[in-house]
C-alpha cells in the first residue's frame, strides 16, 4: 500500500481554512510597537511580585480546573455569583467556545428557532468570521453606518433570529463607543445569543455588563489583555446567565487557563487603583495625540479605546504604514474596503506619542 500523502488526510475545511493573521510581534530594536494594542503600562509591581512568587515546585501540579479565586473576586466586583463567569484562556478562547456551543455547523440536520448564522458587524473584530469558518458555521457580517455607528434602520440582510451575534463595544478597530441604551435596545431585537465583546470597555464612557445579568440571552465578554497589561498570560472572561455559563464549561478544556494567569488575574483585581490610574494616563495621551495629528491634517474619529483610527493626509494609508516602518514605528492598517483609508494607532506612553509624532512631521 503506498503512503498516503499529508495533504490527503488534512480536512477539506481545515485545509481551504484562511487562519487569523494577528498582528506582528518584530524583534525590531528600538522599535515604536503600536500595532496590536497593548498596555504601554507594565503590570502593577505586585502582580509581578506574585507571579516570580509562584515559579516554584508547584509548577508540577495541575492548576484549578475553574478558576475559582478568580470568579470569586470578579463576582463581587460584578455583584453576581460565581456561576455567572467562566474564565478563559484569553477572551479569544471563549468566543470560540461560544460558537461551538451555540452555533451548529452547516449542513447539521437539527432544527431550532434560532437561524444557524454567526452574525457580527463590518468592520469589527476580525476574528469573528475565522472562529465561524473554524467551526464550519455560516457567517452574515452585515455593515456598520457609514460612521461606524449601529444603524438605526437594520438593513436588509439583518438577522434578528441568528443564533450567535457578536457586537464589539466600543467597535474595533474604528474606537467609536455605543451607549447601554442602543445596546439594550439592539439586544431586545435579538432572539439568538448576543455577545458584547468589550475587551476596551475600561476607555470607554460606559459599559454594558448589567445586560448580561438582565437577560438570559446576553453575554459580556472581558479581558485582561488590554486595560490590564496582561495579553501574555491569556486571561478573559464572560459573565452571562448561569445555564449558558453551565453549557460553556462542558466543552472547555478541563485546565484551560494556565496557574501563572490564574495567580496573575488575581493580583491584578487586588489592586485595580493602580489599573484606573493608567486608564487615566491612556486616555489623556489619546487625546493629546488626536489633537496633535488633528493639526497635521489627520482626520481623526473620536476614540473610547486605546487606540485611535484616522485617516491620514497627502498620501494612502498603506504607504504611511510603510513609511512609518521606515522610521521604527509601527501601525496597523487593515485592507477592507471600508478601512483602507485609516491607520489604526495603538495609544502608548507619551514618549511614544511624541516618536510617532516627530515620524508623522517629518513625512507630511
Ligand atoms: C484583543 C481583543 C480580544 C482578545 O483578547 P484576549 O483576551 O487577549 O484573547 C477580544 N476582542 C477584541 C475586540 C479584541 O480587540
Amino acid at each position: 500500500m503506498r503512503a498516503p500523502t499529508p495533504k490527503a488526510l488534512i480536512r477539506p475545511l481545515v485545509e481551504h481554512l484562511h487562519g487569523y493573521v494577528p498582528g506582528e510581534q518584530p524583534k525590531i530594536k528600538g522599535l515604536i510597537k503600536l500595532n496590536t494594542n497593548e498596555n504601554p503600562y507594565p503590570p502593577s509591581p505586585k502582580v509581578l511580585r506574585a507571579v516570580k512568587a509562584a515559579v516554584d515546585g508547584r509548577l508540577r501540579l495541575y492548576p484549578n480546573p475553574t478558576a475559582e479565586n478568580v470568579r470569586v473576586v470578579l463576582a463581587k466586583l460584578h455583584r453576581c455569583s460565581p456561576d455567572n463567569i467562566i474564565v478563559g484562556n484569553g477572551s479569544d478562547e471563549l468566543l470560540a467556545l461560544a460558537i461551538k456551543c451555540f452555533v451548529e455547523p452547516t449542513g447539521s440536520k437539527t432544527r431550532r428557532s434560532v437561524a444557524e448564522v454567526v452574525q457580527y458587524f463590518t468592520p469589527s473584530y476580525s476574528l469573528y468570521p475565522v472562529l465561524a469558518d473554524i467551526h464550519g458555521a455560516k457567517t452574515n457580517p452585515v455593515p456598520l453606518a457609514g460612521d461606524f455607528s449601529i444603524p438605526d434602520k437594520k438593513p436588509k440582510t439583518w438577522r434578528s433570529d441568528a443564533a450567535l451575534t457578536l457586537i464589539t463595544t466600543p467597535n474595533a478597530p474604528s474606537g467609536r463607543g455605543y451607549t447601554t441604551t442602543d445596546l439594550d435596545n439592539l439586544c431586545r431585537t435579538i432572539r439568538g445569543i448576543v455577545v458584547l465583546d468589550e475587551a476596551y470597555v475600561d476607555f470607554a464612557k460606559e459599559n454594558a455588563l448589567r445586560l448580561a445579568l438582565k437577560y438570559p440571552h446576553v453575554i459580556v465578554s472581558r479581558t485582561f489583555s488590554k486595560a490590564y497589561s496582561l495579553c501574555f498570560q491569556r486571561v478573559g472572561y464572560f459573565v452571562a446567565h448561569r445555564q449558558l455559563i453551565d453549557a460553556l464549561h462542558k466543552i472547555r478544556d478541563s485546565y484551560n487557563v494556565n496557574g501563572l494567569g490564574q495567580i496573575a488575574a488575581l493580583e491584578t483585581l487586588s489592586d485595580l487603583p493602580y489599573y484606573r490610574a493608567n486608564f487615566k494616563k491612556v486616555i489623556a495621551t489619546r487625546k493629546r495625540l488626536s489633537a496633535e495629528l488633528t493639526k497635521l491634517g489627520f482626520s481623526v474619529l473620536p476614540s473610547e479605546t486605546n487606540f485611535i483610527f484616522a485617516r491620514p493626509p497627502k498620501f494612502p494609508a498603506e504607504q504611511w504604514l510603510a513609511k512609518l516602518r521606515q522610521k521604527k514605528v509601527l501601525v496597523r492598517w487593515f485592507r477592507y474596503p471600508e478601512t483602507k483609508d485609516f491607520l489604526r494607532i495603538t495609544i502608548g506612553t507619551d514618549a511614544e506619542a511624541n516618536a510617532l509624532l516627530r515620524a508623522v512631521k517629518q513625512l507630511c
